[in-house]
């Protein structure tokens, strides 16, 4: 448990499934009260918020795109409207588009952009100018991915955004240091989430993903979600612009283990 989260409030895009739902199911359990972004799925995002209230916490689903701009500033809205102001700011909203790079369309190209990279800049800005215009210190936990690092044909696009919110996470978090502002990456390995869902009901796609992760185990969202708590505490008091890794060791380069190469 983490003590000094205890009634903080925090908003967490892409809420309703995944990876998102697991860190706002994670945060409730600090009795944060927690703005759950929905894009499509209402029914998930109101499952969450059903489970915390059940649970003694509070929550509130609110849809929102967050490639733009009026779809942050409504979850900033929700979030000072319903808890009073704003301490965290989880970008974790994300999508992937598998295409041979010489064959992506503009339109395609740009939709993975704005919503896995610009979609981290609007958010982050939307956080921010709150913090600002209210003298707060404030924390930014933005979802990257091991593609910021492993290049990942075919999916260039996806790469390219995770690639660019890594150097946006390390930037801010350098230009707002002075008002102890925080900002970080967490980069998941393979986690089994519905983005993956298709994939891994392969069982051989399945045991090939597995075979690149040292540990042997596609991830939970739960193991993201506890490296999320603890970068919202104040246990992370002085780690900014850092990128945590949660991915059983799949940057390690598996291909050399038991000493080949
Ligand atoms: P997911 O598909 O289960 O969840 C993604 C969420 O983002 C969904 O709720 C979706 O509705 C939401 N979303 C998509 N476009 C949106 C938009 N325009 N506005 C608001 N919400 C939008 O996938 P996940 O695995 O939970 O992914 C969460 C994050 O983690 C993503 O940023 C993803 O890139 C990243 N990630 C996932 C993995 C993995 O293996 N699952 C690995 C590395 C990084």
């Amino acid at each position: 448990m983490f003590a000094d989260l205890n009634q903080k409030v925090a908003v967490i895009t892409g809420g309703s499934k995944g990876i998102g739902n697991a860190i706002a199911l994670r945060f409730a359990q600090e009795k944060m009260n927690v703005v759950i972004n929905y894009h499509s799925d209402e029914a998930g995002a109101q499952k969450a918020v059903d489970e915390i209230r059940q649970n003694g916490g509070d929550a509130v689903a609110v849809q929102a795109d967050v490639s733009t701009e009026a779809g942050v500033k409504a979850l900033l809205e929700a979030a000072v409207s319903n808890f009073g102001g704003l301490d965290v700011w989880v970008n974790n909203a994300g999508m992937e588009i598998q295409t041979p790079t010489h064959q992506i369309s503009l339109e395609e190209w740009n939709k993975v952009i704005s919503i896995n990279m610009t979609g981290v800049f609007l958010g982050a800005k939307e956080a921010l100018n709150y913090w600002l215009d209210n003298n707060k210190t404030g924390n930014i936990i933005n979802m990257s991915s091991v593609h910021q690092q492993i290049p990942w044909p075919t999916f260039s696009s996806y790469a390219t955004a995770k690639g660019g919110v890594k150097l946006f996470t390390e930037t801010i978090a350098m230009e707002y240091a002075p008002k102890n502002i925080r900002a970080n990456n967490i980069a998941p390995g393979a986690i089994n989430t519905p983005i993956n869902a298709k994939k891994f009901a392969d069982p051989k796609q399945y045991a090939e993903t597995q075979s690149m992760i040292p540990m042997q185990r596609i991830g939970d969202p739960e193991d993201v979600a506890d490296a999320a708590v603890w970068l919202a505490s104040d246990q992370a008091k002085y780690v900014t612009g850092t990128t945590l890794f949660v991915d059983g060791g799949m940057t390690l380069y598996a291909a050399f283990q038991d000493g080949k190469g």
